[in-house]
């Protein structure tokens, strides 16, 4: 009998210890990026690095893209090296070095570090972390959605608290302390995960699709290292010298992340280890992660451009006390916690009526909703003076109910739709809309200010919106190659 056959309400009782560790994770992770753009455009007097704020903007956007970018080398060391469990184990332990290094007073240079070992960390465990979820439940379990949707809240519990915590701390006492409190965070996350281990699917202890060195040809080898070298050359000298900027670092990462993925897919859909059937069902997830990448170009603008619209251009005395504005970044999550136990209601009645709503159909309203979010922003900017800061509550509330249609349903296809060879690294392609989102974000950004910001609003919302009426007219299409059982 295997450990993972304890139940605990229902479910396998490794949920709960990833929900922690996963939530630990997170708060680490948030709390950081609720202080990165205001640590990165902040006068160097009072803190900060003094970097121009449209420069900070694409920072923080390709920062989250790397982080998410890297999912893909992790999953491939998953499946191949290391296996799940040890992965998120070492992920976890170089994300919380990443932060220390914030936590250091050393400016531009940690801030880059940093952003290595996080990206680096975070591409170990984020891919693994959720697939050890998936691998405690069986092909058909139909518990693996609720499963997902508990996991996603653990991600959320962690989302909420850690701007109120960390970002409170970094914005009224210091940046440093702050991100020495998400170090500290992913510490509690890693002996957490150092406990509950045990509780874990036996599939999550060793490499799912073993790399045997002899079956690799010498040459293949001998060629991957070697471009990795000079990248790491090329990347490194020309940091030195000067030759690469932060703008050309946002560039080159936009554009490796709208590479990858492309790539990615077609690597596996080439592959001769994935099976005809397996194929057509990656077919037809590709327009689902087209639709999660542009999800998550508005999603994500959350740490970046209505960031910068909640320091600049809200009332935040309105409350007849100054809310530090970091805490709009808990809004989200926290919406999230409260609509998570409405939505299994939901979804149970939709999923099992006489006409069941495809992903598809999902994450068209998501796309729609997250358009919507934006649209209404456009009354409080086209006004004259600061915005009533409910505006931006309701618009966060709004993308967040997208949210709710697309990433943990997005997590729970992912783990259905993943041929057998390329598990966890499909996970980690999953993880990649969300790399590609920020790396499109990163230019998009560079549009706005804080003058203009209606048209802004207006352009990008609605273009979003009707991005996701397209998804759903193409729906019926999709369904009949992704909604079959695996
Ligand atoms: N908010 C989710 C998380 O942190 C998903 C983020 C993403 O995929 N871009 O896990």
């Amino acid at each position: 009998r295997h450990a993972s056959d304890r139940e605990f309400f229902g479910h396998p009782r490794g949920l709960v210890g990833l929900f922690f560790a996963e939530a630990w994770e997170r708060f680490s992770y948030y709390g950081m990026r609720a202080l990165l753009l205001y640590y990165m455009y902040d006068q160097v007097a009072d803190g900060g690095l003094g970097i121009p704020a449209d420069t900070a903007r694409s920072l923080v956007a390709v920062y989250g893209s790397a982080t998410y970018m890297a999912a893909i080398v992790g999953g491939w060391v998953s499946d191949r090296l290391l296996g799940d469990r040890r992965s998120t184990l070492l992920g976890g332990v170089l994300i919380m070095c990443g932060h220390i290094c914030l936590a250091l007073p050393a400016g531009a240079t940690a801030l880059f570090v940093s952003m290595v070992l996080i990206a680096a960390g975070t591409g170990l465990l984020k891919p693994t972390i959720s697939s050890s979820v998936g691998d405690l439940y069986g092909g058909n379990d139909p518990r693996r959605d609720a499963g997902f949707s508990i996991y996603y809240m653990g991600i959320s519990v962690g989302a909420v608290a850690a701007p109120l915590v960390v970002g409170t701390v970094g914005e009224t006492y210091d940046y440093h302390l702050g991100f020495g409190l998400a170090a500290f965070g992913m510490a509690i996350g890693l002996v957490v995960y150092l406990g509950i281990q045990r509780n874990l699917s036996a599939a999550s202890d060793r490499p799912k699709n073993p790399l045997r060195l002899a079956e690799v040809p010498r040459g293949r080898l001998v060629t991957v290292v070697s471009v990795f070298v000079l990248v790491a050359i090329g990347l490194v000298g020309s940091a030195v010298t000067g030759v690469l900027t932060a703008g050309g670092v946002v560039n080159l990462i936009s554009l490796v992340a709208i590479a990858l993925p492309i790539t990615y897919f077609t690597v596996m859909l080439r592959s001769p280890r994935v099976t005809e059937a397996e194929r057509a069902r990656l077919r037809g997830y590709v327009p689902l992660f087209v639709a999660a990448v542009f999800f998550w170009v508005i999603q994500e603008q959350g740490a970046t451009v209505i960031a910068q619209y909640a320091a600049e251009s809200t009332d935040l005395d309105a409350f007849g006390f100054a809310v530090p504005a970091s805490w709009f970044q808990s809004v989200g999550s926290f919406v999230l916690i409260v609509l998570t136990p409405l939505f299994a209601v939901l979804w149970l009645r939709l999923d099992t009526s006489a006409r069941p709503p495809s992903t598809a159909h999902k994450f068209g309203v998501a796309l729609v909703i997250a358009g919507l979010s934006y649209v209404l922003l456009v009354l409080p900017s086209a006004q004259a003076g600061l915005a009533h800061p409910l505006w931006l509550v309701g618009s966060l509330a709004i993308v967040t109910v997208g949210e709710m249609c697309l990433s943990p349903i997005g997590l729970s296809a992912t783990a259905r739709l993943a041929p057998a060879a390329f598990a966890t690294q499909t996970m980690g392609l999953w993880l990649t809309a969300g790399s590609a989102g920020q790396g499109i974000a990163a230019q998009l950004v560079k549009f706005y200010d804080a003058d203009s910001a209606a048209g802004y609003f207006a352009v990008v919302g609605t273009g979003t919106a009707v991005l996701g009426l397209v998804l759903l007219a193409a729906a019926p299409l999709i369904r009949k190659r992704t909604d079959v059982a695996a």
